[in-house]
């Protein structure tokens, strides 16, 4: 089992992504990757537990739909609006809104966090809605790449755990065993766009390891020869780093140390992800198309997207 958190994310708009000087200083870190970080102090809810969607989707049994709805319209009977929100994420998706239960997350060289839980309803709405907003986004994106071929991705059909870190804003999200957990006090997720590409990196943790752990076996060599090159230079790592996250007092996200293969995987398919999303959108081409830096990239953007993606890739030849 593994647990990831999600810290740190810079903000990388389409229109300047990757460049280093979009960076600012972040609240914090990288991701937990460590098995078994957390600790739980109490069992999450008492909500009727999400049935088990094969992939890539598909809605929970017919026979339970109602039992969860009717649970979902109890959780949110204080505020209409988040209520909305979380029935048509169930009614279109398969996703179950509720929070996470109390725990100690061992967060490795972040220390321990208390987390409770925090159902994301009046100020703590917005959460909702980005993420709803995100999930409605990667509905469209993989139609469009289903078009071209069919992915062996889900993305659907999850259990979304909100809570609050305690004196702290990290981590922003982790994710394990289909289900994402997102905290209403990151310090990374304060917008639609970072809040879409948190979730993003987090269910790609979830589909690496429902490949049987698919990273470790096919990206470590890569990941590990851009490492013996640049250690932790930033400089040295700038045209490896599939996105521009930066830890803080650290390194590119993807190369941090302690952040081990799975993060490089996560962020690599990210990028793929906004550079597909770019064309399929009829947006501005996402600047220095990965693919076209080094020859590491390309191997493991090729890899990326044949074992997830269908081997689907629009972005135009370099
Ligand atoms: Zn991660």
């Amino acid at each position: 089992m593994r647990h990831k958190g999600r810290h740190g994310r810079t903000s990388w708009n389409e229109a300047r992504a990757f460049s280093v000087t979009a960076l600012f200083a972040m609240g914090l870190t990288g991701c937990a990757t460590k098995p078994g970080v957390a600790t739980s102090a109490t069992k999450g809810t008492s909500a009727p537990a999400p049935a088990p969607a094969p992939a890539p989707a598909s809605a929970p049994a017919p026979a339970s739909a109602p039992l969860i709805r009717e649970a979902l319209v109890t959780r949110f009977a204080s505020d209409a609006e988040a209520a909305k929100l979380a029935l048509h994420l169930f009614d279109a998706d398969g996703d179950v809104v509720d929070v996470l239960g109390a725990q100690v997350f061992d967060g490795g060289y972040r220390g321990r966090i208390r987390l409770v839980p925090a159902l994301p309803v009046g100020v703590d709405r917005k959460h909702l809605a980005w993420v709803a907003g995100a999930l409605e986004d990667f509905d469209d994106f993989f139609a469009a790449i289903a078009k071209q071929r069919e992915v062996r991705y889900r993305w659907r059909g999850l259990t979304l755990r909100f809570f609050r870190s305690v004196g702290n804003t990290t981590p922003n999200a982790f994710a394990r065993g289909w289900t994402v957990s997102y905290n209403v006090n990151g310090s990374i997720d304060t917008t639609a766009e970072r809040a879409r590409q948190t979730l993003f990196h987090e269910i790609f943790h979830l589909d690496d390891a429902d490949h049987g752990d698919w990273s470790p076996a096919h990206l470590t060599a890569i990941q590990d020869a851009i490492e013996r090159k640049c250690a932790t230079s930033t400089a040295c790592l700038e045209p490896y780093a599939p996105t521009s996250t930066v830890v803080r007092r650290g390194t590119y996200y993807a190369f941090q140390p302690g952040n081990d293969v799975h993060e490089y995987a996560a962020e690599v398919a990210l990028r793929w992800y906004a550079e597909q999303r770019a064309v399929v959108r009829g947006e501005r081409p996402v600047r220095r198309p990965f693919k076209c830096g080094p020859a590491e990239n390309r191997r493991a953007w090729e890899a990326v997207a044949e074992e997830f993606f269908g081997g689907v890739d629009l972005v135009p030849a370099c």
